[in-house]
């Protein structure tokens, strides 16, 4: 009561916009995890690693876009790269430089991939990522994690949230989910089940899985996947639409050292700006999206679209990761600085009666009021004490200044320009929650 109270005093004006918003915004928002109860913060403006209300309070900012600004929210040498780049054009068209620049530069710093095609969005790059592997191995069965979120696209729109089954949406055909099977995360039992029982063309997982919890995998346990996926012959889709860039240069392939056949990028590989996404593989996949090689469209797997390789997007995505990748070592404290947070973050739940867990690899930070250290989805939804503490740690870290998403999930994505000091406060203000509750 006394932090809603707060809030209520702090955002008369966000208030008033949620009025106006709920006229024209079904339930006020563009993305509906942007809403929080009662009515979510409108912002005006964003900078490094702060963002600031309409009513004028300051927040500091562990969404970061969706996890999309691993350099903090408008990076001054990106936003002069991408204004001299619009004066040139802001979207060509047709084949230009820069795709084929960029397309090398992903293709030498990204374990495993030699060819790239860029797409809209992280959805639409495992869209045709999955169209990709069927057409490769002539197979349609295709197997994702339980809280596996890879977008909206119909053949991947289930087993996100409990009950894990069925379609996720209203206005999903069930037919359109016929061919996606779905396995527990950290499972290689159900996942060789699964791979034995069904003609498998791929297994898209994320390295760490990310809305279904920051996750981390067991040690070991992307490595089997990789072998059960390799004996049944399908092929293996890592989803580092939050992982690339983030947990290493080469994302995730690079932290485990395990090898995927196709990756998906999307978030920072467009370097802040939208339209980001893209396809990386090994040119004999790749290959299937020849249109020279194979001018009869079926006999080729297909990916286009109007906006693909936009100048603004691809002047943004190639400056930032151009940058991150000629100063590697960031990549290190970076890492050390979370896992340190997050230890820290785990013996404050400890010392307050094990209440909370802290989950995560580097810079991927899930916090969960679970009975036991959540290992999948299922254990961080259905081993939960009690729902409101979510809302309530919500509530109350954006009354002391401190906003990440969601109201329902405590995820914390934090960019390389947060320094220990912010990591700081935000333990602390953890601290003062704990012992709140
Ligand atoms: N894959 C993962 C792992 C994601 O986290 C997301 C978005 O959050 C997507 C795919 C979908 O990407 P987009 O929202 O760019 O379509």
């Amino acid at each position: 009561d006394k932090y809603t109270k707060i809030y209520a005093e702090r955002t008369g004006k966000s208030r008033e916009l949620f009025e106006r918003a709920r006229r024209v915004l079904p339930g006020g928002t563009t993305y509906q995890i942007r809403y929080f109860a009662p009515y979510p913060i409108y912002i005006t403006r964003a900078s490094g690693v702060k963002v600031w209300d309409v009513d004028g309070n300051e927040y500091v900012d562990y969404w970061m876009g969706h996890g999309t600004h691993i350099l903090g929210h408008s990076p001054d040498f990106v936003v002069k790269a991408v204004n001299e780049a619009a004066y040139e054009g802001t979207h060509l068209g047709y084949p230009n430089t820069l795709e084929v620049e960029y397309a090398e530069l992903l293709a030498k710093v990204i374990p495993n991939v030699e060819m790239v095609r860029f797409s809209n969005s992280g959805t639409e790059a495992n869209m045709y990522a999955v169209r990709l592997a069927r057409a490769y191995t002539g197979r349609r069965y295709v197997i994702k994690m339980e809280g596996g979120w890879h977008g909206g696209y119909d053949g991947l729109h289930v087993g996100v949230s409990p009950p894990f089954e069925g379609p996720e949406s209203l206005g999903l055909p069930p037919e359109h989910i016929k061919y996606t099977l779905v396995v527990p995360f950290n499972d290689l039992n159900a996942l060789e089940n699964a791979l034995r029982n069904f003609d498998v063309a791929a297994v898209i997982v994320e390295p760490v899985l990310g809305s279904g919890g920051c996750i981390e995998p067991q040690p070991g346990y992307l490595k089997g996947v990789r072998e059960l996926v390799d004996r049944y012959g399908a092929l293996l889709i890592f989803d580092e639409v939050i992982t690339g860039f983030r947990l290493a240069l080469g994302g995730g392939q690079e932290l485990f050292n395990v090898k995927a056949d196709i990756v998906t990028l999307g978030k920072i590989v467009g370097g802040g700006y939208p339209g980001a996404g893209a396809i990386a593989s090994r040119t004999e996949i790749m290959e299937l999206l020849n249109q020279v090689k194979r001018p009869n469209a079926r006999a080729r797997s297909f990916h286009g679209g109007t906006f693909t390789g936009n100048r603004i997007t691809l002047t943004a995505g190639y400056t930032l990761i151009n940058y991150l990748s000629q100063h590697k070592p960031l990549y290190e404290s970076f890492n050390d600085l979370w896992n340190w947070v997050r230890g820290e973050i785990d013996r404050a739940c400890e010392e307050y009666g094990r209440i909370c867990w802290a989950t995560g690899v580097g810079g991927m930070l899930g916090i969960h009021f679970t009975r036991s250290r959540p290992m999948n989805a299922r254990m961080a939804y259905a081993d939960r004490i009690d729902e409101n503490l979510y809302s309530l740690t919500h509530l109350f870290m954006r009354v002391k200044g401190i906003l990440y998403m969601t109201e329902h999930t405590a995820h914390l994505l934090p960019s390389m320009i947060h320094t220990r000091d912010h990591a700081r406060v935000l333990m602390e203000e953890f601290r003062n929650l704990l012992s709140e509750v």
